[in-house]
């Protein structure tokens, strides 16, 4: 059984996010751009997204916010869907999106997991 345990919102994970954007943005723009234009380099900005929220959704799970099970969702659903951030009652931020959970159908607001152990039975939204 895969085991979750929740994420805290931290200032250096939001930062090296900041960064690695910022970095393939510029690295684009001042390298590719110049020199096959600007088809491929939103290709690479895209692609270099792509990579980024695959590792993030590999990296991570959500709990479902209506039977507490949690679950991963893949790269596709987690590239189109919006990060959104919460508030807890004792004043810490957590990051959550609305996603449907694969048990019990229901949309709810999904928090953020990290996965601690191996992913085995974890159910992957469809
Ligand atoms: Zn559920």
């Amino acid at each position: 059984m895969a085991r979750f345990i929740p994420r805290q919102a931290d200032w250096w994970g939001t930062v090296w996010k900041l960064l690695f954007f910022l970095a393939v943005i510029v690295f684009a723009i001042a390298v590719i751009e110049p020199r096959r234009g600007i088809f491929w380099t939103a290709l690479f900005i895209l692609g270099g997204l792509w990579v980024f929220v695959s590792l993030m959704s590999r990296k991570g799970g959500y709990k479902c916010g209506k039977c507490g099970r949690p679950f991963q969702v893949p790269t596709l659903v987690n590239f189109f869907t919006v990060s959104q951030v919460g508030k807890n009652d004792d004043g810490t931020y957590y990051s959550y999106k609305k996603l449907t959970c694969p048990y019990c159908h229901k949309v709810s607001k999904a928090r953020l997991m990290k996965l601690s152990e191996a992913k085995g039975e974890g159910r992957l939204l469809k």
